[in-house]
């Protein structure tokens, strides 16, 4: 049987670079939207992925789920530093999986097609945007808190939703 379509997103499901630039922006008391963007631009991604981590083993768990979805990582991007260290990031960690970069501009519906493929994503609007498409979206939340989509504090939770009833 083919794998169903998996498309994980980077920040804030695999990797804690979200909490751990929040942080950074709270230090440098960075408060409207132009020095947030800068900020963004700029940081040093390398180093950014290194203290951030991975939320909860998830590259492990990324290397379990992949004997049962198709998986891809699809990823907002803000900078080429970004590009370039998230790709040589998961070159290393997870060599099998494909890495697809969608500039901030973009949505991730756009860049490719949602039709029956999964969507794991820590934020709201781009599961909106994903479901409109005709996708399935899965919130993931490290604080389970409840949404419209289904909700996963684990990645390894996909292993128990059933799929085929739900589109
Ligand atoms: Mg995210």
């Amino acid at each position: 049987m083919q794998k169903r379509k998996l498309y994980l997103d980077c920040d804030g499901v695999i990797l804690d670079t979200i909490k751990k630039s929040y942080e950074i922006i709270q230090d440098k008391k960075l408060t409207t939207d132009d020095e947030i963007r800068l900020f963004y631009e700029n940081i040093n991604w390398r180093e950014l992925i290194i203290i951030s981590g991975e939320i909860d083993n998830s590259i492990f768990k990324i290397k379990v789920l992949s004997e049962h979805f198709d998986i891809e990582i699809l990823t907002h991007v803000n900078s080429d530093n970004e590009i370039k260290a998230k790709l040589e990031y998961f070159k290393k960690e997870l060599p099998d999986i494909n890495v697809i970069p969608v500039p901030k501009s973009i949505d991730k519906c756009d860049k490719i097609n949602p039709n029956g493929a999964i969507l794991v994503d820590d934020f709201l609007t781009n599961l909106e945007k994903w479901k409109n498409k005709g996708g399935i979206p899965i919130k993931f939340s490290d604080t389970g808190k409840e949404c419209e989509f289904t909700t996963i504090t684990d990645l390894l939770q996909l292993l128990e939703i059933d799929f085929d009833n739900k589109i």
